[in-house]
């Protein structure tokens, strides 16, 4: 088999990442495949080897790094200029062409049904893979009827597509900013919002600015990227949006809440710093992010006190009950503990458990020691 080639591994490597899970084989959807499920080498996670009568290999999406003081890291990491892209907060999905179907892969390489289905609807993909087979599209899922991350744009309401990166299937290398942008417009499908190419000497105070306006409509921020993209981008989000995550977190303290809490407590510190604010502006901030923790919290508790569970309710349209199954199906295989409550008027309620939350709590309002 050509798999050690295509990997760069030796078949004894390859074994011994078999029997460690960190390989596995995947079977689903329509489409057979070789899944990575931990970087490994150089091999990103989520990065899916799609068999089939060629073999089509979609790399993971490389995390980007964060800067948490501007000025510095955007002197240091970049070269004369900088791109100024939005960040959007949804779910990161790759759509390619894989054994001639369009798939949409999220984040650790699985395929998502639901988004398959809905990139399919909102965007109109044929001619372009006709025409660009070896290319990979790389955007985010938004808005407010989506299963993993629900947020509300008065652009996009219920569901929307927005594409920021155009990778090579194999080598992941993406297109530059603007030849991206260029060939997405010749297609007629959507970018990310590009707020200018600077010079990176102001790009530091420009963010800045961004992401003060960006956070008081409640938007996320922004991505900082190389206008050629052969220098990894940054990113930089507002504080609006680090207390939105941090109620989310602390609505399940124990599922979510360590792990949510300190980096976006330092983002805020190094953020209040580099904005030089006033005592007014600290102290709203300072109300902010402790609002944002204390609330969800308590309300969890009280919760919990009533004997209800902490749980949370995903909306997903679907058009037979069978696609609820298969999104469940999906989600049991990605290891998230969920189950259907209802099917009715094509919608599905999928409600996430979080366990560890409810019993925890349970355990300290019965009086359990911490
Ligand atoms: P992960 O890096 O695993 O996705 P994370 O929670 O650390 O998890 P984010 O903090 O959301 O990720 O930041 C990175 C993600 O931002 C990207 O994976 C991508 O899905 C999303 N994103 C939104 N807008 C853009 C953009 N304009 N350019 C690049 N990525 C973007
Ligand atoms: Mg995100």
């Amino acid at each position: 088999m050509e798999l050690p080639k295509i990997l760069d591994l030796s078949p004894e490597q390859l074994k011994s990442a078999l029997n460690r899970g960190i390989i596995k084989f995947y079977s689903g959807f329509g489409i057979e495949a070789v899944q990575i499920r931990k970087s490994f080498g150089k091999i990103e996670e989520g990065t899916m080897i799609c068999l089939g009568d060629n073999i089509d290999v979609v790399i993971g999406f490389p995390k980007i790094r964060r800067t948490l003081m501007l000025s510095p890291a955007l002197q240091k990491h970049f070269k004369d200029q900088v791109a100024l892209e939005e960040k959007m907060n949804g779910y990161n999905v790759r759509i390619a062409r894989v054994n001639g179907q369009i798939k949409a892969f999220t984040r650790g390489g699985f395929i998502c049904p639901y988004t398959t289905k809905k990139a399919i609807q909102l965007m109109e993909m044929d001619k372009f893979f006709e025409d660009n087979s070896h290319l990979v599209i790389c955007g985010e899922m938004v808005g407010t009827d989506n299963p993993y991350v629900s947020h509300y744009y008065p652009e996009i309401g219920k569901l929307g597509f927005r594409i920021f990166d155009v990778r090579e299937k194999l080598t992941n290398t993406p297109l530059a900013v603007m030849k991206k942008r260029e060939l997405l417009e010749e297609y007629n499908l959507p970018s990310v919002r590009l707020f200018g190419i600077h010079d990176t000497d102001e790009a530091a105070h420009e963010v800045l600015e961004i992401v003060k306006r960006l956070g008081k409509e409640n938007r996320e921020g922004v991505v900082i990227k190389d206008p050629k993209m052969e220098i990894p981008p940054l990113k930089y989000t507002s504080s609006e949006a680090h207390a939105l995550e941090l109620e989310y977190a602390f609505s399940f303290p124990f599922d979510l809440g360590q792990a949510f809490f300190f980096s976006r407590v330092l983002r805020e510190g190094f953020q209040s710093f580099e904005m030089g604010e006033s005592d007014e502006e600290k102290k709203l901030r300072a109300q902010r992010i402790g609002e944002s923790i204390l609330n969800p919290l308590l309300n969890t508790i009280q919760l919990i006190a009533e004997d209800k569970i902490a749980a949370e309710d995903m909306v997903i349209e679907v058009d037979h009950p069978e696609e609820a199954e298969d999104f469940a199906r999906y989600l049991r295989d990605m290891g998230v503990m969920a189950l259907i409550v209802e099917v009715k008027g094509g919608k599905a309620v999928i409600r996430r458990l979080h366990q560890s939350s409810s019993d925890k709590v349970s355990n300290y309002l019965q009086g359990g020691l911490y």
